[in-house]
């Protein structure tokens, strides 16, 4: 199937038809939504779903609307904003775009893929979803549920093989519109399908926009034989809760906090000693005295 062939013509245009008529309202679909609000979207969706990405990108970008309004601050006060959103060195990363952004680039967030991969924390998804969904340019993003959806529609089984960016990107790529503007659209009706209607478990076909074209479902949905990626380690209980729990108090205070407030949060010490030296070797905490412990200042630079 080609992006000039009429399955793969039908299949983007159902798709992008079904989209306009049943797209969620979300803040970087919106009229006038910035580059900088989909590049701090972008981060903060990564690992955290919609509903709770939603208030906080709000909150984020009434109070740093631009990158240099991020940039003037200390990275600390990116971690203590980015709360519960979870994997904090997205904060981290993200303030240090700002100041990139802001130093190299005159305080516009760049459209060219090549530009943006070179942005901290910037990876290959993120760059296309920038220069797609900001700019319009045209190329294929393939995020997970967009691989989902092409494993069942055009591979024709339940779930796709681990992510590979070639097989993956080829693959979308042979259903992208021509068109620039329609491209943009579309990448963006596969990941509301994917997300919505072709969704891991029960998928909803009896309203699909393509069930038509379904290679899964046309072969009577056989059963998955592959491998699926391994479960995400359990969160109670592990170093990512105590790390969480350091930074919370951490975030809660303005002054450099103790020791001893810290030592109090977690029975096991040479797991809560583990977590704070990671915390340290990581960026998202600093001790500008012994023993006294806050969040990075302005002189933090997170390492690669
Ligand atoms: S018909 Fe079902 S399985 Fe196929 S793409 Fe649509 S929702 Fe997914």
């Amino acid at each position: 199937m080609t992006a000039e062939s009429p399955p793969a013509r039908d299949l983007a245009s159902d798709v992008r038809a079904w989209y306009r008529q049943n797209k969620r309202d979300l803040p970087w679909r919106r009229q006038g939504f910035t580059a900088w609000g989909t590049l701090v979207s972008e981060f903060m969706l990564q690992q955290t779903p919609v509903v709770r990405v939603v208030p906080r990108l709000e909150q984020w970008l009434e109070r740093w609307p631009t990158p240099a309004d991020l940039a003037r601050e200390s990275p600390g006060e990116a971690v203590r904003a980015w709360e519960s959103l979870g994997y904090p060195r997205r904060a981290l990363w993200l303030h240090a775009a700002a100041v990139t952004i802001t130093k190299q680039h005159g305080g516009v967030v760049p459209r060219d893929v090549h530009d943006l991969l070179a942005l901290p924390g910037v990876g290959d998804y993120t760059a296309r979803a920038v220069a797609v969904f900001a700019y319009g340019e045209r190329h294929p993003v393939v995020d997970t549920n967009i691989r989902r959806v092409i494993a069942r529609a055009i591979a024709g089984v339940e779930h796709p093989s681990p992510p590979s960016a070639i097989r993956d990107l080829t693959a979308m790529t042979a259903l992208l519109p021509e068109s620039d503007a329609e491209a943009a659209e579309f990448n963006a009706a596969m990941m509301e399908l994917g997300a919505v209607v072709c969704r891991a478990s029960s998928p909803r076909c009896e309203v699909c926009p393509i069930r038509a074209h379904c290679a899964w479902r046309g072969a009577g949905y056989p059963a998955f034989t592959g491998t699926r990626r391994a479960v995400q380690k359990k969160y109670a209980g592990s170093d990512r809760q105590v790390r969480g729990l350091i930074l919370a108090l951490l975030r809660e205070e303005h002054a450099a906090t103790g020791r001893e407030s810290i030592d109090a949060l977690w029975p096991d010490a040479a797991q809560l000693e583990r977590a704070l030296k990671g915390l340290l070797a990581d960026g998202l905490a600093a001790e500008p005295t012994p023993g006294r412990f806050t969040l990075p200042g302005h002189d933090h630079a997170p390492q690669p």
